[in-house]
């Protein structure tokens, strides 16, 4: 089995590969370690390597993880699971991101709890582009004005969108859907938004998305293995 860290780097050449047959910079594409249902102790290991972004999907994992983890001085969380409003203040404190904002009432109380003393809260907006009625995110003609009225808020800085796509898409329907969020993107920034991110992509299918513009590709199983704790619907809390 391979360790921790030669996934890592097995990744992070998928990263660079796909990036150059899209000839887009290598540095373009930020990995997000995705270490839900991981010890903290995986994480450790993969910060040792030179990781500094992790993502988790639940608010109780996040604050236990932050605190196990609390002596890694530039380790920065992201919060990229469904978020409920008695949630938020854990997540306000610890994370440098949220991507998964699909309510505005969400992002009001994260602004209101976002400490003064650290910087903007870095959000993404989850779009639902797979038209699935079970799935998180925002309709895309909600999109543009979630978007302007999050760009009002106190202590966030909107930074852009993330999708988590049909889970069974072949290529051909996940690339449709990766396309259709650097289209609604590309709107916004028509509009005159200062959006500079894209999170898409996972273990399966990073090489799409960053084919489609991909900035930020979130990754679990490729990096920590198969999750074997019956999994959680990582779309649904
Ligand atoms: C679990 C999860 C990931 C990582 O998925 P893998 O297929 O394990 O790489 C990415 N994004 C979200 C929102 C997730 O819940």
């Amino acid at each position: 089995m391979a360790t921790i860290f030669e996934a890592w780097q097995g990744v992070l050449t998928r990263i660079r590969t796909a990036a150059a047959t899209s000839g887009r910079p290598p540095e373009s594409v930020a990995l997000l370690a995705v270490g839900k249902t991981f010890p903290p102790e995986a994480l450790r290991e993969l910060y040792a390597a030179g990781q500094r972004d992790f993502g988790e999907n639940y608010e109780q994992e996040l604050t236990a993880k932050a605190a196990a983890l609390a002596d890694l001085p530039e380790l920065r969380w992201h919060f990229i699971g469904p978020l409920q409003s008695n949630k938020t203040r854990n997540v306000a404190c610890q994370a440098a991101w949220v991507h998964s904002v699909a309510r505005l009432k969400i992002a009001q109380r994260l602004a209101e709890q976002r400490p003064e003393h650290l910087p903007p809260l870095n959000v993404c907006i989850q779009v639902n582009v797979s038209g699935e009625a079970s799935k998180s995110g925002v309709a895309p003609a909600e999109l543009p004005a979630l978007a302007h009225a999050v760009t009002q808020l106190p202590r966030l800085r909107l930074r852009g969108l993330m999708c988590v796509p049909e889970p069974d898409g072949d290529d051909e329907r996940l690339t449709a859907q990766f396309a259709t969020l650097r289209r609604l993107k590309a709107a916004l920034q028509h509009e005159g938004l200062a959006l500079d991110t894209l999170s898409m992509g996972m273990s399966a299918d990073l090489e799409p998305a960053i084919r489609e513009g991909a900035t930020i590709v979130r990754v679990g199983t490729a990096l920590f293995g198969a999750r074997t704790n019956p999994d959680r619907n990582p779309d649904k809390e």
